[in-house]
């Protein structure tokens, strides 16, 4: 029988025991007593606080932390969309990786079909030709959208979108993945559903990725460790690998697993103290 690849913590897996990209045995990204802060004619806003911590490649990250922390401030600076003013933020490789952002809204636009709505980077990049067109349709085709390749965002639904929003930011052939609470917007049902089929796709394409979640539950059962980040400023102050003992694949499994509950008390403990703390301010 062959046992499935995701039945293993990632770190432990066959793919990724015998991985021989690039960055095999080193981090991808380390961040080094990182520190930020936003200044405005209303003074100092301090977002990252001497932040170190480091992902390696082809792992799957959570952060969690209380709302306004600095969190989508991290991710920015992951990105370069902004830089640190204390501390430095260093790639494995010499070049930065390919970054894709995943937001909460799909930023889908409703008058261009799904296809051309996946098409966008390449058409923006000027790279479309037959083997994009190939890759795409080749997505499109695993992860159910083939068939409404020609609708349009609004006639889909909320999980569709989000896969669409996906494999818009896949098709570029991102090497890290950045995921602003992608997840937010959906009810609690497709939520689960989507969040579990959005992780999967990201394990088969042998990404990187990097979630901010608020909800711990997702943390857990989608990131292989969970960075706890303090209120704002953000610091890390718990950085929790996860082990879970899965009976199965499916969604549930995860949150039935043993050893479930136990980290689950323990980061709302850490997020409780976070926000006793701040309410005493
Ligand atoms: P989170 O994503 O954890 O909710 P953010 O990283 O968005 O938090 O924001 C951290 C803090 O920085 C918040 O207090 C927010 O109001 C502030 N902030 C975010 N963006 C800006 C900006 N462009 N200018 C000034 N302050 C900002
Ligand atoms: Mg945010």
């Amino acid at each position: 029988m062959k046992v499935p690849e995701n039945h293993f913590p990632l770190s432990l897996s066959p793919a990724y025991l015998n991985r021989k990209d690039k960055f095999a045995g080193a981090d991808m990204i380390t961040f080094d007593n990182v520190s930020f802060a936003y200044h405005s004619l209303r003074g100092e806003t301090r977002a990252v606080s001497h932040l170190s911590f480091r992902v390696e490649p082809k792992s799957f990250v959570s952060m969690v932390g209380p709302s306004g922390c600095g969190k989508s401030t991290i991710l920015s600076l992951i990105a370069g969309i902004l830089s640190p003013q204390e501390g430095e933020i260093r790639y494995d490789s010499e070049k930065k990786p390919v970054i894709g952002y995943m937001l909460q809204k799909d930023h889908l636009f409703y008058w261009r079909t799904i296809w051309q709505n996946c098409l966008l980077g390449p058409e923006i990049q000027k790279t479309v030709d037959e083997n994009t067109k190939t890759r795409l349709a080749e997505l499109l085709k695993e992860y159910g959208l083939w068939e409404f390749r020609d609708k349009k965002p609004q006639e889909l639904s909320g999980g569709m979108r989000q896969r669409a929003a996906l494999i818009r930011t896949l098709i570029l052939n991102p090497e890290l993945l950045l995921l602003d609470e992608p997840f937010s917007a959906l009810d609690f049902q497709t939520r689960l559903r989507v969040s579990d089929d959005i992780a999967h796709i990201i394990r088969e394409q042998d990404k990187t990725a990097i979630l901010i979640t608020h909800d711990l539950q997702e943390a857990i059962s989608l990131g292989d460790r969970v960075l706890v980040l303090s209120s704002r400023p953000a610091r890390l102050i718990r950085d929790m690998p996860i082990r879970l003992t899965k009976s199965g694949n499916d969604l549930l499994s995860a949150r039935n697993a043993p050893e479930f509950n136990g980290y689950f008390n323990m980061l709302w403990e850490d997020l409780k103290e976070e926000t006793d703390n701040e309410r005493n301010l």
